[in-house]
């Protein structure tokens, strides 16, 4: 078994810029590419951000017990690692990135166990959260609502990580995060 760094964060925290930053500077990381049953946003490239599945293939998959792990992240949107990733990625001898809800984050925790760095991704106020998610644009209103209204829950799980990075000045949380990487698989900062 190689080893796997977990991300986490409720949506908005930056957790994507982070882990994008983290894949440029270290070409031994992997992202692990999801399966998602919604529908591609901006410039999302299906196999690239994701796997966009129809609901039917999801559950299709689900039945056929290809995923690691899978979770209904919003009321009719699911999302699920791969166990073809997982395989497809340690073959190569690389480390995987996973960027999962924060529910999935303890779930692959429990699943890799000491194999895993969890690393929860914090913002520094649910009201810089919701700035950053009205100024990403991507996101409806009533979808904003709904990811702030999550977040205050997603927070109270940071405990169950092995390590949390305030991701308050990017460069800094950048910074704090190859740090932590570096420790956990001994690359060369
Ligand atoms: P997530 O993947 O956690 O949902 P993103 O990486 O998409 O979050 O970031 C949400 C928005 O916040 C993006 O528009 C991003 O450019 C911006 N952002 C990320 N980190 C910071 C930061 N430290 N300060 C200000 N804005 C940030
Ligand atoms: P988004 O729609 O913003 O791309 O992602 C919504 C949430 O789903 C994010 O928190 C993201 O990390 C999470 N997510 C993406 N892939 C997976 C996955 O494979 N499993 C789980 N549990 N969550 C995922």
């Amino acid at each position: 078994m190689g080893k796997v760094l977990i991300f986490s964060a409720p949506s908005g925290s930056g957790k994507t810029t982070i882990v994008r930053a983290l894949l440029e500077r270290f070409p031994q990381l992997e992202f692990s590419v999801s399966a998602t049953s919604r529908a591609p946003r901006g410039t999302e490239r299906d196999g690239v951000d994701y796997h966009f599945f129809t609901q039917e293939e999801f559950m299709q998959a689900v039945a056929e017990e290809r995923f690691v792990e899978w979770e209904e992240v919003y009321k009719g949107t699911c999302y699920g690692t791969l166990r073809s990733e997982v395989e497809r990625i340690w073959a190569k001898g690389h480390v995987i990135v996973f960027d999962v809800d924060v529910i999935g984050g303890l779930n692959l925790k429990r699943i890799f166990g000491d194999d895993a760095c969890a690393i929860f991704i914090m913002p520094p106020s649910i009201e810089e959260l919701r700035r950053r998610l009205e100024g990403r644009a991507t996101d409806a209103p009533e979808v904003i609502e709904r990811r702030v209204a999550k977040a205050e829950f997603e927070l109270t799980k940071a405990p169950g990580f092995d390590r949390v990075v305030v991701n308050d000045d990017l460069t800094a949380a950048i910074e704090e995060t190859v740090g932590i990487l570096c420790d956990f698989t001994g690359f060369d900062r």
